[in-house]
């Protein structure tokens, strides 16, 4: 291996950025110099982002720090402005800059609004801890105000809550804001009949991911829950505590999440390279930017073609971009040393979603498993995935306290 040091700078923490710099930090030439910039101090563990909309698990749970990196990554906090790819140059917001023989963008993605009028401005998503915080709040609130309200339209329009969006994320939001909503209405003395929870997906058929009998099953499941789950219809617009779908009818919301997925980090567009269809940076299947030696992509910032699939690109999940950092890491090391680079090759091992208390669906390594078994196979990977043992600990208590004591963390 050649031992001239290099300079490695990895720009966004997340999933990706965070395995690329574990994997790189002790395997790189000796007098190196490894860096990883996020805007955050940790790393979010979004599979239980709802877990803290819907109250059972507190925010600092899910939140794993960049200090417990190895030492040897450099962590700095800033937001990155811009970059200049061809002297692999980024601008943070504080006017400092920073060069690299490599750069490793792993930016991850933002909420797609798609272009429906009002949807940004009146709705919350869930993207972040403080989406997630906000749901939660809003959720109780609006319910406790109801039991309060003045007027029947005032009273039924707090009760409502709607989320856009049937894939696994609009699912579970759903799910774990009508256990909340429903759990606060009763001890406000407020029947559960008059709680208008509805969730809209534009397709025949919720959950996309999910194989067809799991996603009519998890329907199902939803609808017994008292959920008005509206299938092949959208929102055409979204005002302050209302919203018309796509046939012309209006629906009251009180609380709104719009939750119809995402694109690429915005932050990408002005970098000089070639995008993907979905607006990612288009790289080839070993993450490199063809155009600009020592740049790389990887994650939902990237559009990553599958090497076995002509024309079909890795999906914008945690579990490929956990892979990606390790990968990314391994071409980068054999860049340097004079090796050929390897192309990324996975398959994911499966999809889970958790529905409400006790329900779930999971398709794993094809295994298809529902209700109460999904549920706890979700719980137990999901918490054994958890970055850090105080985070895991604090995330089993949290689940203690709600299914023995009733008791939600506090908001
Ligand atoms: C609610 C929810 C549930 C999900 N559940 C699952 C699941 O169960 N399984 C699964 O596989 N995937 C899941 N995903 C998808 C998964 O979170 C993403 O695919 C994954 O996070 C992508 O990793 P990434 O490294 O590309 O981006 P991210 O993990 O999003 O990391 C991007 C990082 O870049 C930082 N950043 C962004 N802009 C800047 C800037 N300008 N300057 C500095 N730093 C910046 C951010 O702070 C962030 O730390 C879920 C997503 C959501 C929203």
């Amino acid at each position: 291996m050649q031992r001239r040091p290099v300079n490695v700078l990895i720009v966004g923490g997340g999933f990706g950025g965070r395995y690329a710099a574990k994997r790189l930090a002790y395997r790189l030439p000796p007098g190196s110099r490894l860096t990883l910039l996020d805007r955050n101090d940790y790393l979010l563990y979004t599979p239980m982002l709802t877990e803290v909309a819907g109250g059972s698990v507190s925010a600092d749970h899910i939140k794993a720090p960049n200090v417990s990196l190895p030492r040897r990554v450099e962590v700095i906090k800033d937001e990155l402005q811009s970059a200049d790819l061809a002297t692999r140059t980024v601008t943070l917001a504080s006017g400092r800059t920073i060069s690299a023989d490599h750069i490793v963008f792993a930016l991850g993605s933002v909420t797609n609004y798609r272009h429906v009028e009002g949807a940004q401005e009146h709705s919350l998503s869930m993207k972040t801890l403080q989406d997630a915080q906000g749901a939660r709040r809003m959720t109780q609130e609006n319910v406790r105000r109801a039991s309060a309200a003045t007027s029947a339209d005032e009273r039924k329009r707090l009760l409502s809550f709607v989320v856009a969006g049937g894939g696994y994320t609009g699912v579970e939001t759903i799910a774990a804001l009508n256990d909340l909503a429903t759990d606060t209405a009763a001890q406000v003395g407020i029947s559960s009949r008059e709680l208008q929870v509805t969730l809209i997906e534009p397709a025949k058929r919720l959950m996309a991911e999910m194989p067809e009998a799991l996603a009519t099953y998890g329907q199902e499941r939803l609808s017994k829950d008292g959920i008005r789950v509206r299938t092949g219809i959208g929102v055409a617009k979204v005002e302050q505590d209302s919203l018309t779908l796509t046939n012309g009818e209006t629906l009251d919301a009180g609380l709104f999440v719009w939750d119809t997925g995402i694109v690429p980090n915005p932050v990408i567009d002005s970098f000089a390279c070639k995008k993907g269809e979905k607006g990612g940076i288009a790289v080839d299947s070993t993450f490199r930017v063809p155009e600009h030696r020592g740049v790389w992509a990887i994650g939902d910032c990237a559009e990553i073609p599958k090497p076995y699939a002509s024309g079909s690109f890795f999906e914008p999940t945690a579990q490929n971009a956990i892979r990606e950092g390790a990968h990314v890491a391994d071409n980068i090391l054999a860049y340097i040393a004079g090796r050929s680079l390897k192309p990324f090759v996975y398959k994911q091992i499966g999809e889970l979603a958790v529905l409400s208390r006790y329900g779930g669906v999971a398709n794993v390594y094809g295994v298809q498993v529902r209700g109460l078994l999904a549920w706890l196979m979700w719980r137990a990977i999901y918490v054994v995935k958890m970055i850090g043992m105080r985070q895991r600990l604090g995330i089993l208590w949290d689940w203690i306290r709600l299914q023995f004591g009733r008791q939600y963390v506090p908001a």
